[in-house]
Protein backbone atom coordinates (compact mmCIF):
# COMPACT_ATOMS: atom_id res chain seq x y z
CA UNK A 1 0.00 0.00 0.00
CA UNK A 2 2.78 2.09 1.13
CA UNK A 3 4.59 1.33 -1.81
CA UNK A 4 2.07 2.64 -3.55
CA UNK A 5 1.33 5.85 -2.69
CA UNK A 6 4.97 6.32 -2.65
CA UNK A 7 5.17 5.20 -6.84
CA UNK A 8 2.09 7.69 -7.59
CA UNK A 9 4.09 10.00 -5.99
CA UNK A 10 6.50 9.73 -7.97
CA UNK A 11 4.59 9.41 -11.17
CA UNK A 12 2.99 12.78 -9.67
CA UNK A 13 6.12 14.66 -9.63
CA UNK A 14 7.23 13.07 -12.97
CA UNK A 15 4.22 14.31 -14.70
CA UNK A 16 4.50 18.01 -12.92
CA UNK A 17 8.10 18.10 -14.35
CA UNK A 18 7.37 17.00 -17.86
CA UNK A 19 4.41 19.42 -17.68
CA UNK A 20 6.95 22.48 -16.98
CA UNK A 21 9.17 21.43 -19.82
CA UNK A 22 6.43 21.27 -22.23
CA UNK A 23 6.41 23.87 -25.04
CA UNK A 24 3.24 25.50 -25.21
CA UNK A 25 3.53 27.25 -28.85
CA UNK A 26 4.16 25.59 -32.38
CA UNK A 27 7.16 28.09 -32.70
CA UNK A 28 8.52 26.95 -28.85
CA UNK A 29 8.51 22.93 -30.53
CA UNK A 30 12.03 21.97 -31.69
CA UNK A 31 12.58 20.04 -34.34
CA UNK A 32 10.09 17.78 -36.87
CA UNK A 33 10.24 20.75 -39.46
CA UNK A 34 7.93 19.32 -41.91
CA UNK A 35 5.50 18.56 -39.62
CA UNK A 36 5.60 21.45 -38.21
CA UNK A 37 5.37 23.52 -41.29
CA UNK A 38 1.92 21.05 -42.35
CA UNK A 39 -0.10 21.66 -38.90
CA UNK A 40 0.61 25.43 -39.25
CA UNK A 41 -0.93 25.11 -42.69
CA UNK A 42 -3.64 23.34 -41.55
CA UNK A 43 -4.58 25.14 -38.32
CA UNK A 44 -4.29 28.87 -39.89
CA UNK A 45 -6.78 27.47 -42.95
CA UNK A 46 -9.29 26.16 -40.38
CA UNK A 47 -9.22 29.18 -38.46
CA UNK A 48 -9.39 31.15 -41.71
CA UNK A 49 -12.53 29.22 -42.75
CA UNK A 50 -13.72 28.92 -38.96
CA UNK A 51 -13.94 25.58 -39.04
CA UNK A 52 -12.64 23.01 -36.67
CA UNK A 53 -9.86 21.05 -37.45
CA UNK A 54 -9.99 17.67 -39.50
CA UNK A 55 -9.48 15.06 -36.83
CA UNK A 56 -5.72 14.32 -36.29
CA UNK A 57 -3.88 10.84 -35.79
CA UNK A 58 -0.80 11.35 -34.36
CA UNK A 59 1.99 7.93 -34.38
CA UNK A 60 5.12 7.57 -33.35
CA UNK A 61 7.55 5.82 -30.22
CA UNK A 62 7.03 6.84 -26.69
CA UNK A 63 8.19 10.45 -25.23
CA UNK A 64 8.42 12.41 -28.70
CA UNK A 65 5.84 14.59 -28.14
CA UNK A 66 2.36 13.53 -29.38
CA UNK A 67 0.88 14.93 -26.02
CA UNK A 68 2.56 18.23 -26.52
CA UNK A 69 1.71 19.06 -29.82
CA UNK A 70 -2.07 17.92 -28.97
CA UNK A 71 -1.96 20.43 -26.57
CA UNK A 72 0.09 22.99 -28.64
CA UNK A 73 -2.61 22.68 -31.86
CA UNK A 74 -5.49 22.90 -29.43
CA UNK A 75 -3.89 26.51 -27.93
CA UNK A 76 -2.86 27.44 -31.61
CA UNK A 77 -6.74 26.85 -32.69
CA UNK A 78 -7.87 28.73 -29.21
CA UNK A 79 -10.15 25.75 -28.61
CA UNK A 80 -10.06 23.53 -25.19
CA UNK A 81 -9.18 20.34 -24.87
CA UNK A 82 -10.04 17.50 -22.87
CA UNK A 83 -7.69 14.34 -21.98
CA UNK A 84 -8.28 10.82 -21.97
CA UNK A 85 -6.74 7.31 -23.27
CA UNK A 86 -8.01 4.17 -24.28
CA UNK A 87 -7.80 2.36 -21.39
CA UNK A 88 -9.17 5.00 -19.39
CA UNK A 89 -12.36 5.16 -21.52
CA UNK A 90 -13.69 1.17 -20.58
CA UNK A 91 -17.54 1.94 -21.88
CA UNK A 92 -19.59 3.43 -25.32
CA UNK A 93 -20.95 4.87 -21.87
CA UNK A 94 -18.11 6.97 -20.84
CA UNK A 95 -17.76 7.97 -24.20
CA UNK A 96 -20.71 9.21 -24.53
CA UNK A 97 -20.54 11.09 -21.67
CA UNK A 98 -16.72 13.27 -23.06
CA UNK A 99 -18.53 13.93 -26.51
CA UNK A 100 -21.67 15.29 -25.01
CA UNK A 101 -19.70 17.48 -23.03
CA UNK A 102 -17.50 19.18 -25.74
CA UNK A 103 -18.62 22.72 -27.02
CA UNK A 104 -18.13 23.86 -30.49
CA UNK A 105 -14.42 24.05 -31.18
CA UNK A 106 -13.42 21.77 -28.25
CA UNK A 107 -10.61 19.04 -28.78
CA UNK A 108 -10.55 15.09 -27.40
CA UNK A 109 -7.34 14.14 -27.15
CA UNK A 110 -7.19 10.08 -26.81
CA UNK A 111 -3.93 9.26 -25.87
CA UNK A 112 -3.08 5.09 -26.63
CA UNK A 113 -6.17 5.04 -29.25
CA UNK A 114 -5.14 1.85 -30.35
CA UNK A 115 -6.29 0.15 -26.71
CA UNK A 116 -9.88 1.37 -27.49
CA UNK A 117 -12.33 -1.29 -26.53
CA UNK A 118 -13.73 -2.31 -29.81
CA UNK A 119 -17.39 -1.36 -28.63
CA UNK A 120 -16.42 2.46 -27.25
CA UNK A 121 -14.76 2.40 -30.77
CA UNK A 122 -17.77 1.88 -32.60
CA UNK A 123 -19.89 5.07 -30.87
CA UNK A 124 -16.87 7.22 -32.74
CA UNK A 125 -17.97 6.58 -36.22
CA UNK A 126 -20.56 8.82 -36.46
CA UNK A 127 -19.40 11.21 -34.32
CA UNK A 128 -16.11 11.69 -36.28
CA UNK A 129 -18.11 11.82 -39.27
CA UNK A 130 -21.17 13.30 -38.76
CA UNK A 131 -20.86 14.91 -34.89
CA UNK A 132 -24.00 12.51 -34.51
CA UNK A 133 -24.04 10.02 -31.43
CA UNK A 134 -26.37 7.01 -32.33
CA UNK A 135 -27.99 5.86 -28.94
CA UNK A 136 -30.17 2.73 -28.55
CA UNK A 137 -33.18 3.03 -26.48
CA UNK A 138 -34.47 -0.51 -25.23
CA UNK A 139 -33.98 -3.89 -25.84
CA UNK A 140 -35.34 -6.63 -28.68
CA UNK A 141 -37.82 -5.92 -31.11
CA UNK A 142 -39.21 -2.96 -29.39
CA UNK A 143 -35.68 -1.02 -29.41
CA UNK A 144 -34.97 2.36 -30.96
CA UNK A 145 -32.23 3.90 -32.37
CA UNK A 146 -32.05 8.04 -31.67
CA UNK A 147 -29.72 10.28 -32.95
CA UNK A 148 -28.25 12.51 -30.89
CA UNK A 149 -26.49 15.48 -32.51
CA UNK A 150 -22.72 16.81 -31.09
CA UNK A 151 -20.68 19.90 -31.58
CA UNK A 152 -18.26 20.11 -34.23
CA UNK A 153 -14.95 19.18 -32.28
CA UNK A 154 -11.96 17.91 -33.22
CA UNK A 155 -10.17 14.67 -32.09
CA UNK A 156 -6.49 13.97 -31.60
CA UNK A 157 -5.78 10.14 -31.15
CA UNK A 158 -1.92 9.35 -30.00
CA UNK A 159 -0.75 5.80 -30.72
CA UNK A 160 2.87 4.35 -30.53
CA UNK A 161 1.17 1.24 -32.44
CA UNK A 162 -0.72 2.65 -35.78
CA UNK A 163 -0.73 -0.57 -36.73
CA UNK A 164 -3.18 -2.12 -34.38
CA UNK A 165 -5.61 1.27 -35.32
CA UNK A 166 -8.58 -0.90 -36.99
CA UNK A 167 -8.94 0.54 -41.09
CA UNK A 168 -12.34 2.43 -40.19
CA UNK A 169 -11.10 4.49 -37.54
CA UNK A 170 -7.88 5.38 -38.93
CA UNK A 171 -9.74 6.33 -42.01
CA UNK A 172 -11.63 8.86 -40.42
CA UNK A 173 -8.64 11.05 -39.53
CA UNK A 174 -8.07 13.48 -42.35
CA UNK A 175 -4.84 14.50 -40.67
CA UNK A 176 -2.62 11.04 -40.50
CA UNK A 177 1.69 12.32 -39.39
CA UNK A 178 4.21 10.30 -37.97
CA UNK A 179 6.55 11.92 -35.66
CA UNK A 180 10.11 10.43 -36.05
CA UNK A 181 13.09 10.43 -33.52
CA UNK A 182 15.27 13.47 -32.95
CA UNK A 183 18.54 14.50 -34.09
CA UNK A 184 21.30 14.95 -31.64
CA UNK A 185 20.84 18.56 -33.25
CA UNK A 186 17.31 19.20 -31.83
CA UNK A 187 17.63 17.28 -28.98
CA UNK A 188 20.93 19.63 -28.01
CA UNK A 189 18.82 22.57 -28.25
CA UNK A 190 15.98 21.04 -26.43
CA UNK A 191 18.69 20.22 -23.46
CA UNK A 192 19.26 23.79 -23.31
CA UNK A 193 15.78 24.79 -23.57
CA UNK A 194 15.29 22.60 -20.76
CA UNK A 195 18.65 23.45 -18.86
CA UNK A 196 17.40 27.21 -19.08
CA UNK A 197 13.58 26.59 -17.36
CA UNK A 198 15.22 24.38 -14.67
CA UNK A 199 17.82 26.45 -13.90
CA UNK A 200 21.26 24.41 -14.48
CA UNK A 201 24.78 25.44 -16.56
CA UNK A 202 24.86 23.27 -19.09
CA UNK A 203 28.01 23.28 -21.18
CA UNK A 204 27.78 23.09 -24.70
CA UNK A 205 30.03 19.43 -24.90
CA UNK A 206 28.05 18.73 -22.00
CA UNK A 207 24.89 18.97 -23.99
CA UNK A 208 26.42 17.17 -27.00
CA UNK A 209 27.25 13.85 -24.71
CA UNK A 210 23.69 13.72 -23.16
CA UNK A 211 22.07 14.41 -26.69
CA UNK A 212 23.99 11.67 -27.80
CA UNK A 213 22.77 9.59 -25.36
CA UNK A 214 19.18 10.53 -25.29
CA UNK A 215 18.39 7.58 -27.37
CA UNK A 216 15.99 10.59 -30.32
CA UNK A 217 13.75 11.12 -27.69
CA UNK A 218 12.94 14.41 -25.47
CA UNK A 219 11.21 12.77 -22.95
CA UNK A 220 14.63 10.50 -22.65
CA UNK A 221 16.71 13.64 -22.79
CA UNK A 222 14.76 15.76 -20.07
CA UNK A 223 14.95 12.44 -17.74
CA UNK A 224 18.58 12.14 -18.25
CA UNK A 225 19.19 15.77 -17.74
CA UNK A 226 17.61 15.56 -14.18
CA UNK A 227 19.65 12.73 -13.10
CA UNK A 228 22.91 14.45 -14.86
CA UNK A 229 22.03 17.54 -12.51
CA UNK A 230 21.88 15.97 -9.41
CA UNK A 231 25.14 14.49 -9.60
CA UNK A 232 26.66 18.27 -10.97
CA UNK A 233 25.07 19.76 -7.89
CA UNK A 234 26.62 16.98 -5.54
CA UNK A 235 29.96 16.64 -7.30
CA UNK A 236 30.84 19.53 -9.45
CA UNK A 237 29.05 22.84 -8.16
CA UNK A 238 25.95 22.46 -10.41
CA UNK A 239 27.98 22.84 -13.71
CA UNK A 240 26.91 19.96 -16.25
CA UNK A 241 30.76 19.49 -18.01
CA UNK A 242 31.70 17.10 -20.84
CA UNK A 243 33.38 15.40 -18.11
CA UNK A 244 30.32 15.55 -15.40
CA UNK A 245 28.15 14.23 -18.15
CA UNK A 246 30.29 11.32 -19.12
CA UNK A 247 30.70 10.23 -15.28
CA UNK A 248 27.09 10.71 -14.53
CA UNK A 249 26.21 8.49 -17.78
CA UNK A 250 28.39 5.59 -16.48
CA UNK A 251 27.08 6.05 -12.91
CA UNK A 252 23.24 5.62 -14.98
CA UNK A 253 24.89 2.65 -16.95
CA UNK A 254 23.67 4.56 -20.27
CA UNK A 255 26.13 4.05 -22.56
CA UNK A 256 27.40 6.36 -25.52
CA UNK A 257 24.32 5.20 -27.62
CA UNK A 258 21.95 5.66 -25.16
CA UNK A 259 21.05 1.93 -24.57
CA UNK A 260 21.20 0.54 -20.78
CA UNK A 261 20.78 -2.37 -18.82
CA UNK A 262 18.03 -3.96 -20.82
CA UNK A 263 18.87 -2.95 -24.14
CA UNK A 264 22.03 -5.27 -23.59
CA UNK A 265 19.80 -7.71 -22.22
CA UNK A 266 17.98 -7.71 -25.27
CA UNK A 267 21.03 -7.56 -27.43
CA UNK A 268 22.71 -10.08 -25.25
CA UNK A 269 19.68 -12.67 -25.22
CA UNK A 270 19.43 -12.93 -29.02
CA UNK A 271 22.91 -13.17 -29.47
CA UNK A 272 23.96 -15.94 -26.57
CA UNK A 273 20.24 -17.83 -26.44
CA UNK A 274 19.27 -17.45 -30.43
CA UNK A 275 22.86 -17.07 -32.95
CA UNK A 276 21.45 -13.99 -33.31
CA UNK A 277 17.80 -14.46 -34.76
CA UNK A 278 15.67 -14.71 -36.01
CA UNK A 279 13.73 -15.24 -33.10
CA UNK A 280 10.28 -14.77 -32.43
CA UNK A 281 9.20 -11.61 -30.37
CA UNK A 282 7.48 -14.01 -27.79
CA UNK A 283 10.43 -16.52 -26.96
CA UNK A 284 13.14 -13.30 -26.39
CA UNK A 285 10.37 -11.89 -23.73
CA UNK A 286 9.89 -15.14 -22.31
CA UNK A 287 13.66 -15.64 -22.14
CA UNK A 288 14.31 -11.87 -20.45
CA UNK A 289 11.24 -12.23 -17.99
CA UNK A 290 9.92 -9.26 -19.67
CA UNK A 291 6.78 -8.30 -21.52
CA UNK A 292 6.38 -8.63 -24.96
CA UNK A 293 4.59 -5.21 -25.35
CA UNK A 294 7.45 -3.34 -23.10
CA UNK A 295 10.17 -4.57 -25.81
CA UNK A 296 8.42 -3.75 -28.43
CA UNK A 297 7.28 -0.42 -27.29
CA UNK A 298 10.10 0.84 -25.30
CA UNK A 299 12.99 -0.97 -26.76
CA UNK A 300 13.11 -1.72 -30.20
CA UNK A 301 12.21 1.10 -32.08
CA UNK A 302 15.09 2.80 -30.74
CA UNK A 303 17.47 0.04 -32.09
CA UNK A 304 16.28 -0.97 -35.18
CA UNK A 305 17.00 3.04 -35.83
CA UNK A 306 20.90 2.83 -35.11
CA UNK A 307 20.64 -0.45 -37.02
CA UNK A 308 20.84 -2.71 -34.27
CA UNK A 309 17.57 -4.92 -34.69
CA UNK A 310 15.49 -5.92 -37.89
CA UNK A 311 12.22 -7.27 -37.67
CA UNK A 312 11.68 -10.22 -40.50
CA UNK A 313 8.70 -12.15 -41.40
CA UNK A 314 11.01 -15.11 -39.40
CA UNK A 315 11.59 -12.81 -36.36
CA UNK A 316 13.89 -10.40 -34.74
CA UNK A 317 17.74 -10.77 -36.05
CA UNK A 318 20.57 -8.46 -34.83
CA UNK A 319 23.07 -6.87 -36.73
CA UNK A 320 27.03 -6.93 -36.97
CA UNK A 321 26.97 -3.89 -35.59
CA UNK A 322 25.47 -5.68 -32.36
CA UNK A 323 28.50 -7.74 -32.11
CA UNK A 324 31.04 -4.87 -32.32
CA UNK A 325 29.30 -3.06 -29.99
CA UNK A 326 28.93 -5.76 -27.66
CA UNK A 327 32.95 -6.18 -28.11
CA UNK A 328 32.01 -9.85 -28.94
CA UNK A 329 35.14 -11.31 -32.20
CA UNK A 330 33.30 -11.09 -35.35
CA UNK A 331 34.63 -15.09 -35.58
CA UNK A 332 31.72 -15.88 -33.07
CA UNK A 333 29.58 -14.30 -35.77
CA UNK A 334 31.14 -16.14 -39.27
CA UNK A 335 30.31 -19.77 -36.88
CA UNK A 336 26.96 -19.19 -37.04
CA UNK A 337 24.10 -20.05 -39.47
CA UNK A 338 23.22 -16.35 -40.53
P1 LIG B 1 4.48 11.51 -26.12
O1 LIG B 1 3.07 11.99 -25.92
O2 LIG B 1 4.83 11.34 -27.57
O3 LIG B 1 4.80 10.28 -25.32
P2 LIG B 1 5.20 13.99 -24.75
O4 LIG B 1 4.46 14.98 -25.58
O5 LIG B 1 4.59 13.64 -23.44
O6 LIG B 1 5.48 12.66 -25.60
O7 LIG B 1 6.70 14.54 -24.56
C1 LIG B 1 7.55 14.08 -23.54
C2 LIG B 1 8.39 15.20 -22.98
O8 LIG B 1 9.31 15.62 -23.98
C3 LIG B 1 7.59 16.44 -22.57
O9 LIG B 1 8.00 16.83 -21.28
C4 LIG B 1 7.98 17.53 -23.53
O10 LIG B 1 8.29 18.68 -22.81
C5 LIG B 1 9.26 17.05 -24.18
N1 LIG B 1 9.24 17.31 -25.62
C6 LIG B 1 8.69 16.52 -26.56
N2 LIG B 1 8.87 17.04 -27.78
C7 LIG B 1 9.55 18.19 -27.63
C8 LIG B 1 10.05 19.19 -28.53
N3 LIG B 1 9.90 19.04 -29.84
N4 LIG B 1 10.68 20.25 -28.03
C9 LIG B 1 10.86 20.35 -26.69
N5 LIG B 1 10.43 19.44 -25.78
C10 LIG B 1 9.79 18.37 -26.23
Amino acid sequence: MEERIVSSKLKEEEHQFENNLRPRALQEFIGQEKLKEKLDIYVKAALKRRESLDHVLLHGPPGLGKTTLAHIISREMEGNIKVTSGPAVERPGDLAALLTNLSPGDFLFIDEIHRLHRSVEEILYPALEDFALDIVIGKGPSARSLRLDLSPFTLIGATTRAGLISSPLRDRFGIVERIDFYSPADLHQILQRSAFLLGVELEEEGAAMIAQASRGTPRVANRLLKRVRDFAQIRAEGVISAGVAADALKILEVDELGLDSTDYQLLETIVHKFNGGPVGLETIAAAMNEEAGTIEEMYEPYLMKIGFLQRTSRGRVVSRKVLEHLKIQVDFFEQQSF
